[in-house]
């Protein structure tokens, strides 16, 4: 391998921006705890109060709505509960997802069961299946993704949401992968509460944010109960660093997201695939999808393979959701999107974010090329000699 790692996997965490770093050391010395009413508990106080300030800038929202979690995973557990209170309405009674909802909507919900809506062969949720569905009894709950982690496909949230509202219902939008990378806030999702993540934006791992659009909505049971920290909906000592380098990632990203350097990367990539692999499926290229997001499969070549000889060749990639599993697992997106086994068994995902510059796409098209004629060179030849045996 010569030349650095490539790192091109941003949706399953993104390198930790140098303003984030250095706000989380400026944070690990602060010795109060947020809470204590002391010169360093004010001072604690001081930059949680300014990353909640910061965090909801981001997505034009009123700071008392941000509660501070972990993950975006919990903040999904914490939302999605039969006894949310948002402001003066009725709680939940029905949970509507989407099927190609991150497993942390899918499995980590409140709910005794929540109704899947379809989505189509490029991944969009079908309106109309939602309207039937809200014809039906039962206030809802919709949770519905800004875009897609493994294609970047993004939801018509807005217009669902519309919808929604129209019922009577309600609107929970995981915004893990489209904040900061397109014009996503409480206002174009017209959601009542969005999900956040600080490690996609170039924040550390370990925080996140459940973000109401109105501050005086509630939980109503907290998963963590304890102390009344975080408004009564979370209980535990803030993590203070965690929440610190959020907030300077959230800051950095709200200042410029690059969205038109990142989509002239992927158009790069895009005609790159295209002319040097003719037989190169783009996933979801027909629809409005993330501008830094590439889903692609190769038709017949197992997708563990090629991550592999990439990995070797200095080229960091992902299959399918490896989110959390760290193992290539059938993907429930691709599934659901009606792709044949031979596709989505080959698909991989490049998705690029603040640090990538052009000579990282041109580094994973010469490895592609290089893998792929391995790969094949080797399967001729197993299949030259299974002949001759
Ligand atoms: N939602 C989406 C769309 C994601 O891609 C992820 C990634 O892990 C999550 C939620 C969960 O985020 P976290 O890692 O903060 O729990």
């Amino acid at each position: 391998v010569t030349g650095p790692r490539i790192y091109l996997d941003y949706n399953a965490t993104a390198p930790l921006r140098p303003a984030a770093r250095d706000a989380m050391f400026r944070a690990l010395d602060l010795p109060g705890n947020a809470s204590s009413v002391h010169a360093e508990g004010r001072a604690a106080r001081a930059e949680v109060e300014a990353a909640r300030r910061a965090v909801a800038a981001l997505v034009g929202a009123d700071p008392r709505g941000v509660i501070f979690t972990a993950s975006a995973t919990e903040a999904a557990n914490l939302a999605l509960t039969p006894t949310l209170a948002l402001a003066g309405r009725p709680a939940p009674e029905r949970l509507l997802v989407g099927a190609t909802e991150h497993s942390c909507i899918l499995t980590g919900h409140r709910f005794a069961a929540a109704e899947t809506l379809a989505v189509d062969g490029s991944g969009v949720i079908d309106l109309e299946a939602l309207a039937a569905a809200l014809a039906r009894p039962g206030r809802v709950l919709l949770a519905l993704q800004a875009a897609n982690n493994e294609t970047g496909v993004l939801q018509p949230v807005a217009e669902a949401a519309r919808l929604v509202h129209a019922a009577g219902g309600m609107v929970v939008c995981d915004a893990v992968q489209a904040a900061g990378r397109i014009a996503t806030d409480l206002a174009t999702t017209a959601a009542d509460a969005l999900i956040l993540s600080s490690h996609k934006l170039g924040g550390p791992k370990g925080a996140g944010a459940l973000v109401f659009a109105n501050p005086d909505s509630s939980i109503g049971l907290p998963l963590l109960r304890g102390g009344g920290q975080e408004r009564g909906a979370r209980a535990g000592t803030e993590d203070v660093a965690a929440i610190a380098g959020f907030s300077a990632a959230a800051v950095e990203v709200a200042a410029g997201w690059r969205e038109e350097a990142v989509r002239a990367l992927q158009r790069l990539l895009e005609e790159g695939l295209r002319e040097r692999f003719p037989e190169v499926r783009v996933i979801g290229a027909e629809v409005p999808r993330l501008p830094n997001t590439t889903c692609f499969a190769v038709p017949g070549v197992a997708a563990a393979t090629l991550l592999m000889a990439l990995d070797l060749a200095g080229v960091a990639l992902s299959a399918g959701s490896a989110c959390s599993s760290g193992k290539i697992a059938r993907s429930h997106v691709l599934d659901a999107m009606g792709e044949a086994p031979h596709i989505s068994g080959g698909a991989l995902r490049a998705s690029v974010g603040w640090a990538s510059v052009e000579g990282d796409v041109i580094r994973l098209l010469e490895a592609l090329e290089k893998a792929l004629a391995t790969i094949r060179q080797a399967a001729s030849k197993a299949a030259s000699s299974g002949r001759a045996a």
